[in-house]
């Protein structure tokens, strides 16, 4: 099959991303979510219908573009929505990636683990993981997945020696307490794979999203951490990245 045959449904393409993975990144941001997590930021991502349909020889030309920009850390996430919803699409994409050196990392909400996936993830050198809450009945409330499914998504990251770097939306009165903060430590701790814990304050920004998508949002009512909170965050939990 030719790169020209092999399309991945995209919903945007960032050339200098510098928040999602190490150093300078191309960032792939694909279509599609089966997921409703209250904190989405990203709401017109959900749709597997939505998107472009964009092959393989279009993205690598548009990373080789950027390719200058990542230095010796950088080079290429996928994101989502989703992006496991389209492992197997994906998997050329990666294999190419690795043959020319460029590191690849994928950000993910660990949802799904098959073989498309597991496939996958042998060609990945970074996972971001989402954990985003710490106990099983807010998982399934604000995530609407069981918390089991991220934990044996990190069980298998742990087997296989893949570098992971745990990512926690920070949200104030849902998951800003000290207990669920020193579980998400222990977790990272527990894991030899996991060499960052990123803590990402919870922002508003999306709600115009939303409006415009006529939906609710379901945070609307909470506020954003202060600089202080985050602040005393950082003195308090020094082996979370804020
Ligand atoms: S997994 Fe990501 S894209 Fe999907 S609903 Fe959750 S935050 Fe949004």
């Amino acid at each position: 099959m030719s790169g020209a045959e092999l399309t991945l449904r995209v919903h945007a393409f960032q050339s200098m991303g510098t928040v999602d993975g190490p150093g300078v990144r191309a960032v792939i941001f694909l279509q599609g979510c089966p997921l409703r997590c209250a904190c989405c930021h990203n709401p017109d991502t959900w749709d597997p219908a939505g998107g472009i349909n964009t092959d393989l020889d279009t993205l690598l030309h548009r990373i080789e573009r950027c390719r200058p920009y990542f230095g010796p850390a950088g080079g290429v996430t996928v994101s989502g929505g989703e992006p496991l919803m389209q492992a197997k699409a994906l998997l050329p994409l990666f294999r190419r990636l690795r043959e020319k050196g460029i590191h690849t990392a994928l950000d993910t909400s660990g949802c799904r683990l098959d073989d498309a996936v597991r496939t996958l993830l042998a060609e990945t050198n970074l996972v971001l993981l989402d954990y985003k809450y710490t106990n099983d009945t807010d998982y399934r409330r604000y995530v609407g997945m069981p918390m089991d499914d991220v934990d044996h998504f990190l069980a298998y990251l742990q087997e296989k020696g893949i570098e992971t770097w745990l990512r926690h939306v920070y949200i104030p009165t849902l998951n800003d307490n000290d207990a669920s903060l020193s579980r998400l430590c222990k977790i990272g701790e527990a894991h030899s794979c996991v060499t960052r814990i990123e803590l990402l304050p919870f922002r508003r920004l999306c709600l115009e999203k939303y409006r415009e998508m006529g939906i609710p949002f379901p945070l609307a009512d909470i506020r954003e951490p202060t600089a202080a909170e985050l602040d005393a965050l950082r003195e308090r939990y020094p082996k979370l990245t804020i």
